[in-house]
């Protein structure tokens, strides 16, 4: 019953890619409110194609957009699976960088072109085709029930995502839930994420004068807020590159061995490989740690913008009355968003100097999250990979965040395995988005062998 290799006979695949041009002619922009009707209109797309498979479908209305959900018939023998998506995609400026449509999807080069083709349209279309495939080979039989959830507000934060979980708890209860919306090292190489990082956010102001004054009239009597953030700022960090707020690393869990060795077998995670990548000398961080496990298992503090005085032509002299900037903090387990935020106030306010005013304003959280990928499940996620794409898995953690998946694990109990289809050069977010046709094929064959494994 299981698939070697990817490939499909013609029909289904023409089939497919019909279903995929389709799902990707809706503008289903989530933030722009002039999209909303579109954003419906994908999802009643989808609705309609899980009615066409015959899973019990349901779209449910949010205070934002809808919920789309499929399931096959439940059988209380067979181990449930949860297989959640985004139907709603990322705005498409600067429109001129385009290549082509954003939403007229070309074929070139062995990729798919257009908003949506990796995140999120194609990687969860796969899943559902291949899920319908394996209706079909099969007299509308599943070894496992198979719950899809399919939202349309991923890329503004699914706000209305975990105040739907809670309210329909018990309808969602699953054994595992697969999500293909992360990204695989390099091509052919299967890779299963079990670990995100989690964040949190805040935003610090520094007053001092009541105007911005002449620095020939005033240099040298009143404390200047540029210099006061240069000096927050460079507080946060010790000599070795560590982050120097008191007990930021209290509740930090070390790397394990097996994380560190299998890191090290990664493909295009070497130091010469992401130096050439990023166009720099140097790859620098926290001491003690090789790159790879900086951005996959340590945590960090970073300066995402900062603003103060004169930024025209020229030069200016001012003293500025004001400037800030915007911190973030990547948190790994189990450091909790709220004690970080709390303690990196503290830090700010103590090594805030007098002569000014500082006001810090916190922003968005999310926790970081880490499963075992040698659980029961955890296994057959590999075992599905490895049949699919005929080779060994790779294992990560990845460096971003989707608060989803610990808001799934918070409220349903369950774990999550990161079956990412995404390659580095799919320019996801960006103009000329593309997803590999044979990843699309990869992504149909896997969720079938996965359902066998999980079974
Ligand atoms: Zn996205």
């Amino acid at each position: 019953m299981h698939q070697t290799n990817n490939t499909l006979p013609e029909d289904v695949w023409n089939n497919a890619l019909e279903d995929f041009k389709t799902h990707l002619r809706f503008k289903s922009i989530s933030t722009d409110s002039a999209y909303k009707q579109d954003v419906a209109d994908c999802g009643a797309w989808l609705h309609a194609k899980f009615e066409s498979m015959g899973l019990e479908t349901q779209t449910y209305p949010t205070a934002g957009h809808p919920i789309v959900v499929g399931r096959t018939k439940a059988d209380p023998n067979k181990k449930t699976v949860l297989i959640y998506g985004h139907y709603d995609v990322q705005p498409v400026d600067p429109l001129h960088l385009w290549h082509s449509d954003p939403f007229e999807p070309v074929i070139k080069d062995g990729k798919i072109w257009g908003r949506g083709t990796t995140d999120n349209k194609g990687q969860h279309l796969a899943l559902i085709l291949g899920v319908e495939k394996y209706l079909n080979e099969h007299e509308g039989e599943l070894p496992v029930n198979v719950i899809f959830l399919i939202e349309g507000e991923e890329e503004i934060g699914s706000p209305n995502l975990k105040p739907f979980l809670e309210k329909h708890k018990e309808q969602f209860a699953c054994d595992i839930i697969a999500v293909s919306d992360t990204g695989m090292v390099a091509r052919n190489t299967p890779t299963l994420g079990y670990g995100l990082r989690g964040i949190a956010c805040l935003e610090i102001t520094v007053n001092a004068a009541n105007a911005d004054l002449h620095s020939g009239l005033y240099g040298g009597m009143v404390a200047n807020p540029a210099q006061v953030v240069a000096k927050l700022i460079s507080s946060l960090h010790d000599s070795n590159g560590k982050v120097a707020i008191d007990g930021f690393y209290d509740d930090v869990v070390e790397l394990e061995t097996w994380e560190k060795d299998m890191w090290t077998t990664v493909p295009d995670m070497d130091d010469t490989s992401l130096k050439t990548l990023l166009g720099v000398d140097e790859l620098v961080g926290e001491a003690g740690y090789t790159p790879v496990e900086r951005v996959w298992g340590r945590p960090t503090a970073e300066v995402n913008g900062i603003y103060g005085g004169y930024q025209g032509e020229g030069s200016k002299t001012v003293i500025p009355a004001n400037a800030g900037a915007k911190l973030s903090f990547r948190l790994v387990p189990q450091m909790q968003p709220d004690i970080i935020l709390a303690q990196a106030k503290a830090h700010l306010e103590q090594h805030c100097p007098a002569g000014v005013t500082l006001d810090i304003e916190l922003g968005h959280s999310g926790n970081s999250y880490m499963c075992d990928p040698h659980s029961e499940f955890g296994k057959a996620g590999q075992e599905a990979l490895r049949k699919t794409f005929n080779a060994e898995p790779v294992l990560i953690r990845e460096g971003g965040s989707i608060p989803i998946i610990a808001d799934f694990k918070e409220v349903l109990g369950t774990d999550s395995l990161l079956l990412g289809l995404a390659l580095p050069d799919c320019q996801i977010h960006s103009p000329n988005e593309n997803f590999h046709l044979a990843n699309f094929r990869y992504g149909i064959v896997l969720v079938q062998n996965l359902l066998d494994e999980l079974a």
